[in-house]
């Protein structure tokens, strides 16, 4: 890696709202800025005004502090680079392009968007569905390289629409080094002559990018597998200006659970997983759900992400964010798409929950519950339930009894275990319940181990149904410690109701 201070940035398009793989990048540019003592900031790219989408910038930012990896640099956050937002930076491309212009490195072009289409139509009923504007097509278009010099003078005066378009070179092999991919080499013939300078006045993708990544000393380029086409004319530009080129790193696709094709944003609602960090909803009214708004844990879904693409080369795979910054590396990155797969996304969350303290999820408990109830309680509530829990709501769906009365008896427990001896074998062990002094877990326990060992039963016989009286419930954590939960007085209460109701 050179010596050169490392800074990176995300450049999103602001054209809706941020999909996983947009996620993914970000992360990958933060946790390789961390690593590198370097700087992660966001440009946002919005010069294709047609695409642009309101609430999307804001959308971008929301989902990035949601998931904890804020740029240093950016719009709302400042930097000593900015404008971040290229809209705002519109003025300072347009000089650039005419350097290339004077240079011979670009040309003007004044062939109307309707005669390009007509070329293009008439290339195809010749047999050539790809037409391109080319180092070949050019020669025989309206440009500055085919039209005398006074005349693209006089259309410039007279305000003639036109576009800057890259002279690119014939035949040259451009050849650059991806961290992630090794060497590529494509040639010039095979690309075309790319549009730099629109006619509405705005740069287009390729120029203010190159421009800016310029101008705020951006190191490495990290971005998704879909711009490593691109690439080679980026290469082409920093050599068309004289400035080094940045180091590039092209991320491996996000493919659908079934390695079918690419996730796309509308696979998300469709399979049945968001696709999108944080709820998105179109000016339609449609919405496009997110792992927020669905329960997950900004930490689970970021520790998920991190391993789309990348592994640490050991068998950890619960990462915090701080564990990330330190083990992540561009050398662990494959090159292979990395296939999206919700059950693990859910087993991250899993293990999220299990390790977040019970007084952490008691806190997140009672902001979702309508009721106050005694913190204390709902911590316990959370120690009992968080292991049959993936999300904090399951903690109360799951174990709802806890705080109320069951309504209803689990009925294959009744079919299967509530027979005419069930009654009376309860009745005595309410009795034996009432007895205890002092009413611990331990000690409801070894009271019943007693009370088994004199009716020389084993536990399925008698545990199954104490479980169905208290908590209307055929499975569950620790009956000793549910009991010591309610209480005696509640314990008893519950089974005269329960043996009423099921008498
Ligand atoms: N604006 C591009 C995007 O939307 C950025 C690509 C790049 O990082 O160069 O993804």
């Amino acid at each position: 890696m050179s010596d050169k201070a490392v800074r990176v940035r995300f450049a999103p398009s602001p054209t809706g709202p941020l999909h996983m793989g947009g996620v993914r990048t970000a992360l990958y540019n933060y946790l390789f800025a961390k690593k590198n003592g370097g700087t992660f900031l966001i440009r946002i790219e919005d010069t294709d005004q047609t695409r642009f989408v309101p609430g999307a910038q804001e959308y971008i930012m929301d989902a990035l502090k949601w998931c904890g990896i804020m740029p240093e640099e950016g719009p709302g956050i400042g930097g000593e680079y900015g404008p971040y937002v290229q809209s705002e930076r519109k003025h300072l491309y347009q000089p650039y392009a005419e350097q290339l212009v004077k240079e011979e490195k670009a040309y003007y072009a004044f062939d109307t968007p309707e005669e390009l289409d007509q070329v293009r139509e008439q290339a195809k009923a010749m047999g050539m569905p790809n037409w391109q504007y080319n180092s070949v097509t050019r020669t025989s278009l309206k440009n500055s390289l085919t039209l005398p010099h006074d005349e693209v003078e006089r259309k410039i005066a007279a305000g003639d629409p036109y576009v800057i378009r890259m002279k690119m070179p014939r035949n040259k092999d451009v050849r650059f080094e991806d961290i992630i991919r090794g060497w590529v080499v494509v040639n010039t013939n095979n690309l075309d002559d790319k549009v730099l300078y629109k006619s509405d006045g705005m740069p287009t993708y390729h120029l203010a990018n190159i421009v800016d990544d310029h101008l705020m000393k951006i190191s490495h380029v990290i971005r998704g597998e879909e711009w490593l086409p691109s690439a080679p004319l980026h290469v082409l530009l920093y050599e068309a200006f004289g400035w080094d080129c940045p180091e590039f790193a092209h991320l491996p696709l996000l493919l659908r659970p079934d390695g079918n094709g690419k996730l796309s944003k509308r696979d998300g609602d469709r399979l049945g997983f968001p696709v999108f960090p944080t709820d998105w909803h179109t000016a339609e009214g449609e919405l496009y759900s997110g792992y927020r708004e669905k329960g997950y844990f900004p930490g689970a879904f970021i520790n998920m992400l991190a391993f789309l693409g990348w592994n640490p080369g050991t068998h950890q795979e619960i990462f915090s964010l701080e564990e990330l910054c330190e083990a992540f590396t561009l050398d662990r990155v494959g090159k292979a798409g990395a296939k999206f797969d919700s059950e693990k996304t859910k087993w991250f969350q899993q293990q999220y929950l299990r390790s977040t303290s019970n007084e952490e999820l008691a806190q997140l408990l009672s902001q979702k519950l309508t009721q106050s109830y005694d913190i204390n309680k709902l911590a316990t509530i959370c120690g009992l339930m968080k292991e049959r829990a993936t999300f904090v709501e399951d903690i109360l769906a799951e174990g709802k009894y806890l705080l109320e009365v069951p309504e209803a008896y689990d009925e294959t427990t009744v079919s299967k275990k509530w027979n005419e001896n069930a009654a009376p074998l309860m009745q005595e062990w309410k009795t034996r319940l009432a007895a205890i002094p002092d009413f611990k877990a331990e000690n409801i326990e070894a009271e019943f181990k007693a009370f088994l060992g004199e009716k020389n039963l084993g536990i399925g016989a008698v545990l199954p149904l104490y479980r169905l009286l208290l908590t209307g419930q055929g499975t569950g954590p620790s009956m000793f410690e549910i009991s010591e939960f309610l209480g005696k007085e509640e314990c008893i209460s519950r089974m005269n109701i329960g043996m009423q109701k099921l008498a």
